[in-house]
């Protein structure tokens, strides 16, 4: 008698037929568009569905830093899914490797009909999404993707003559507008979660697997009260208190529904929404005028500036040693923590454009690198404002004075205490690297050559 190895039409039969959540920055089984649209998928076609996750080598290889708090965010937040999925006799499928590699992998382990996603709008992103759903229709497997990430999206909020807004106010008046009852519904997942496809489980990589080693940042929670949202508008702007939600890196990993969040808004926060909406908005940008996230300014002509880029500077500034205690104490919260309070970042950004002359780009990076909440549409955003080379952004001729910043938002030195305890030693804090006067006046002139203003 002779015994021959399965046929490969024989092996497919007994893969189990799926529908494949994958998740990027969507990491939640609640509320969460691509999963519910996979399960009433699954119900209409008789599958099953399996989330998968990939540790992508083409981002995780990038990092330079293997204590990242990003990817401890990411493990901790895929456990926790795991531990939900257990309970469920499901399993989460994590691979890691190149995304190519994990369509491979899912390809030989199940009968994959189809790949569900939420939208991922970075430019990366946009790319590998194109590729996979090719890849995918090659193996007879549909794509869908859907809105989760952001509130509106895309085409959602247009002038009324068609076009993308570039001014933050009446974009977010017509926002406002389209953001109706059903925008913020809930996808009720739980009421499927019978269709997971039910297997032993798959264990997840681990962080030293991976070359990485779990973060000493302590992490924020996932919540925001009531009473902070009530008295946001009053104090969001001091640096040293906690007044802000800290929700950025949850709404960056997806770890919290941006649409039950907008709810809360609406509830008790009308400065809050509009937080929001600005988020909102830098997708848009980003979305309608790509060459943001390709390291072109809104404004063509700031592309014209001639930057100092010194790199003493820099690293001063990087380090938190520049000598000015307000933009020391962000950098050292950002370098500390992995996140730098909204009022801070933007004075530490106008101090690195326009007081140190250096290329807006350079912080881009650099905070790319150290936020939590790093978001490439927010990050460019945020540091094209203060460039003045943005949309809607701050006037070239507004240069932050950190002293007046200081009396406004840290008069009690609080903050600065805090994070430079040192600031009035002469021995062991650094003179101001540049006399605000004179960097100004600088700036304004190179600012002015460029833009040929007289
Ligand atoms: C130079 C610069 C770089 C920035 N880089 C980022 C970034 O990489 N990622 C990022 O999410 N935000 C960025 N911001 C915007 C803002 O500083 C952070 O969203 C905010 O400080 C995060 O803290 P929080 O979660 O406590 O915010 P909260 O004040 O509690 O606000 C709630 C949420 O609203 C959104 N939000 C608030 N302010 C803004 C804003 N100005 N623009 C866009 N969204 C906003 C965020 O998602 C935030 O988590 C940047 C701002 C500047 C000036």
């Amino acid at each position: 008698m002779t015994t021959t190895s399965p046929h490969p039409a024989t092996a497919t039969l007994s893969k189990a037929q799926v529908v494949i959540v994958w998740l990027r920055r969507d990491l939640r089984l609640t509320d969460q568009a691509a999963l519910y649209y996979a399960q009433r998928y699954a119900k209409q076609h008789s599958l099953k569905v399996q989330l998968a996750f990939v540790f992508d080598r083409a981002i995780l290889d990038l990092l330079d830093d293997k204590t990242d708090a990003r990817v401890t965010f990411i493990h901790n937040a895929l456990t926790a899914i795991q531990a939900q999925l257990l309970g469920q006799g499901a399993t989460l499928d994590v691979f890691y490797g190149t995304v190519e590699d994990a369509q491979n992998h899912w390809h030989r382990r199940y009968d994959v009909k189809a790949v569900f996603v939420n939208r991922d709008y970075e430019p990366y992103s946009l790319q590998r999404d194109a590729t996979q759903e090719e890849n995918w229709a090659s193996r007879n497997a549909a794509w869908f993707s859907y809105k989760d990430q952001t509130l509106l999206e895309q085409n959602e909020v247009l002038s009324n003559t068609g076009t993308p807004y570039t001014v933050f106010t009446p974009y977010s008046r017509k926002w406002r507008d389209k953001l109706t009852p059903y925008m913020l519904k809930p996808y009720p997942t739980e009421k499927y979660f019978g269709l997971l496809h039910q297997q032993d489980p798959l264990p997840l990589p681990t962080l030293a697997s991976m070359g990485f080693a779990c973060t000493t940042i302590e992490l924020p929670p996932p919540t925001v009260h009531t009473e902070l949202l009530q008295a946001y508008a009053d104090k969001r702007n001091f640096p040293s208190l906690p007044a802000t939600s800290r929700l950025g890196v949850h709404l960056r990993f997806g770890t919290i529904s941006i649409r039950q969040l907008a709810k809360l808004a609406q509830a008790n926060s009308d400065t809050f929404l509009n937080e929001l909406a600005w988020r909102d908005f830098y997708f848009n940008i980003l979305h309608h005028f790509p060459r943001v996230g390709e390291g072109k300014a809104f404004k063509a002509d700031y592309d014209l500036i001639k930057w100092r880029n010194n790199e003493a500077e820099f690293r001063a500034w990087t380090e938190g040693q520049t000598g000015y205690p307000i933009v020391d104490a962000g950098m050292r919260e950002l370098n500390t923590t992995g996140f730098m309070h909204n009022r801070v970042r933007m004075i530490v950004a106008s101090f690195l454009c326009k007081h140190l002359l250096i290329d807006w780009r350079w912080g881009e990076a650099y905070f790319a690198k150290k936020l939590l909440d790093f978001d490439l549409g927010s990050n460019n955003g945020g540091w094209q404002w203060a460039a003045g080379s943005g949309c809607d952004a701050a006037p070239y001729f507004r240069v932050f004075n950190p002293t007046l910043q200081t009396e406004k938002f840290d008069k009690d030195l609080r903050y600065i205490r805090r994070w430079v305890p040192e600031f009035q030693d002469p021995f062991r804090y650094p003179r101001p690297i540049v006399i605000h006067e004179e960097a100004r006046k600088r700036c304004l002139e190179v600012y002015a050559a460029a833009l040929k203003k007289s």
